[in-house]
């Protein structure tokens, strides 16, 4: 069973993650953005963990959608609404379990990402952190590990793919070529899962 803590260390380890790869989301961002996935990111990820330290929400729903209110309201960029979005409506769908079961979790989690597409209107293959997030809750019905992994590779595959939602779009051909930065950081939030699992 998952109880408060491990999502607690979960969202402890992607503010870590992100912290860390904060200045490789901005370069991603440069070519096909406005140079500001890793701060936003960052700006975020910050907010939620200090959330977390003054709030102490006591449930895993509870925790989700705080940390999802908070992105919501600390991030100016389309990534803020969309991740809050996902960690909002997860948490929701998380009730207010003290603990929830694996199965929990993913059902919360592909709830949340429907909520995402719902709001931003991407499919796969679009070139968003869709393409990340729905290989890697499809997978997680295997494992964690498999979940990171397959979100890696989700995000590796729209290096190709031209970009239909977001700011990329607006470069048409000249988005092809390279890794958008929201699936980068979809991946990122996938393995700081399965750090926090392991
Ligand atoms: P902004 O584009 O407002 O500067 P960020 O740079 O923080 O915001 O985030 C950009 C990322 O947000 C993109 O790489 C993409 O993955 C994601 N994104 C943008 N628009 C959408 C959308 N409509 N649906 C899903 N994801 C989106
Ligand atoms: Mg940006
Ligand atoms: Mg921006």
């Amino acid at each position: 069973m998952l109880d408060a803590d491990f999502f607690r260390r979960w969202m402890t380890a992607a503010a870590a993650s992100v912290d860390r790869e904060a200045e490789r989301l901005t370069a991603l961002d440069s070519p096909i953005g406005d140079a500001d996935h890793g701060s936003n990111m960052q700006r975020g990820f910050r907010a939620v963990r200090t959330v977390l330290e003054t709030e102490e929400p006591a449930t895993p729903g509870a925790i989700l959608q705080v940390a999802g209110r908070r992105l919501i309201s600390s991030v100016g960029g389309a990534s803020g609404p969309l991740y809050g979005t996902l960690f909002r409506r997860a948490g929701k769908a998380l009730g207010d379990a003290a603990e929830v079961t694996e199965e929990q979790l993913t059902e919360a989690l592909r709830t949340g990402v429907e909520a995402v597409t719902a709001l931003g209107g991407a499919a796969p293959g679009d070139k968003t952190m869709i393409d990340a997030l729905v290989p890697a809750v499809e997978a997680l019905g295997t494992s964690f590990a498999a979940a990171s992994a397959a979100a890696d590779k989700g995000a590796a595959a729209t290096t190709p793919l031209q970009a239909r939602k977001g700011r990329a779009s607006y470069l048409g051909e000249r988005s092809i070529g390279h890794q958008d930065p929201g699936a980068t950081s979809s991946a990122l939030l996938f393995a700081a899962l399965a750090e926090a699992a392991g």
